[in-house]
């Protein structure tokens, strides 16, 4: 196995260090380390972070792979600066037995890119009726821990119950797609007076809201844990605070667009903007950065969903809903977080990869760059800006919402356990 010398990385943005990559650890930090026949990599000008943790990303195989592959969606990982994600249960069939999150979590082994932690479903066929067998998940290869019927909420309180129960034997997590099911149906974007305006039926925050309310009480109930995906409104910040401020264990993510894209984008009728939860307010998107700077919320999560065009390239009403993002997360942190002054690069590791990693009880992954610990790193790019191209993807899809937009920063390597996935900039 090949040993690298990183040259003058600047650990989460500190003094530049050298860094020594061997036997799949970092063993070595320190000024003017011996290369002693070590392939260098020059990183001067280059911020060191830790391996990114994924805690929400569609791969879509089995079932769908028009749109995503676990090859192709953790190559996307790779060039995102990711060595871990958690690939969503939505898939065809449903990851709702120890055989399918295992077929999921053998094909991202053998792709090699990034780590593949399976979510398990948490009903049978997401129907929200019926517990999964969510400890032969647990047990299986793939050691499931968080539990998901993402795309769908568990909306059923006893079902949502039960779960939060059952999960505690082995220390899993709930993740909550939280999405009242009555009060969202055939919506289409944020409800407001441009909801209004557009013609497209509004998606209350009060829909996201309840569910949030409810879930925190029932987790608090049968003292479980409950993860709340991609929160998107201010209100949801609010109660997830208050949940957090009782020692409730709680914890949230937001996604990249949501920390920039608003829902005056949909008056362009392009459904590239049309996404689960919808794109919110000006006000939300604020409410959101102070949540995620001052800990209220946990994580950043892509929520990474591949289309293919048929989907995508029609009328508002009739696409599907998602937007890539494992290529472009590290950068919309850069702008929206970093660059803004909200956060420093320690930030961005803590919720980028120590949190998620401990969210889904990854042991190996957001550990800190030092000494010892497993050399999943990533070198970043921070001066460099670029105007994204859709067609400059791993994804086999296309619907990239900042096409032609200029986004700062670029992954130029991501090591997982040693072993450069990307270099250059490009899959190795
Ligand atoms: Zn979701």
């Amino acid at each position: 196995m090949t040993t690298y010398l990183v040259r003058n990385a600047s650990i989460l943005g500190g003094e530049p260090t050298d860094l020594l990559l061997e036997g799949g650890a970092i063993a070595a930090v320190g000024d003017n380390l011996e290369p002693n026949g070590a392939e260098v990599v020059d990183a001067a000008g280059l911020v060191a972070l830790p391996g990114l943790v994924d805690l929400h990303t569609h791969l879509r195989e089995p079932g769908r792979e028009d749109a995503e592959t676990v090859d192709s969606g953790t190559q996307a990982a790779a060039l995102g600066g990711f060595t871990a994600v958690h690939a969503m249960a939505n898939t065809e069939p449903v990851a709702d037995t120890a055989g399918v999150v295992e077929q999921v979590w053998r094909l991202g082994r053998e792709a090699g890119h990034c780590d593949v932690f399976p979510v398990g479903a948490v009903t049978v066929g997401l129907g929200g009726e019926r517990l999964a067998e969510l400890g032969a998940m647990a047990d299986s290869a793939a050691r499931v821990r968080v539990f998901s019927d993402d795309g769908k909420c568990v909306s059923d309180a006893v079902v949502m119950r039960r779960a939060l129960e059952y999960v505690k034997a082995f220390d899993g997590v709930v993740a909550q797609h939280a999405q009242e099911p009555r009060l969202t149906e055939e919506a289409q974007m944020n409800e407001g007076e441009l909801s209004g305006r557009l013609g497209l039926r509004g998606w209350p925050a009060v829909a996201e809201e309840t569910i949030i309310a409810r879930d925190c009480l029932l987790a608090a109930h049968v003292e479980s844990r409950v993860h709340i995906c991609h929160v998107s409104t201010a209100g949801s910040v609010e109660i997830v605070r208050w949940a957090k401020s009782k020692g409730w264990n709680v914890t949230t993510e937001v996604c990249p667009h949501h920390l920039l894209l608003t829902d005056d984008l949909a008056a362009t009728y392009d459904p590239i903007y049309k996404v689960n939860p919808p794109l919110r307010s000006t006000g939300d998107v604020e409410a959101l950065r102070q949540g995620l700077t001052d800990g209220t919320i946990d994580a950043v999560a892509t929520d990474h969903a591949p289309h293919p065009h048929e989907d995508k390239d029609c009328e508002w009403q009739a696409a599907a809903f998602g937007m890539l993002g494992l290529e472009t997360a590290l950068s919309i942190v850069q702008q929206t977080m970093v660059d803004t002054g909200l956060t420093d690069w320690a930030g961005v590791a803590q919720r980028m990869s120590l949190n998620p990693a401990q969210i889904g009880r990854l042991a190996n992954h957001g550990r800190p760059v030092a000494q010892g610990e497993p050399a999943n790193v990533v070198l970043y790019d921070p001066a460099f800006s670029r105007v994204v191209d859709p067609t400059e993807t791993a994804s086999l899809s296309r619907n990239n919402p900042y096409a032609g937009r200029k986004l700062p920063g670029r992954v130029v390597a991501t090591f997982l356990r040693g072993r450069p996935t990307v270099l250059d900039g490009k899959i190795t």
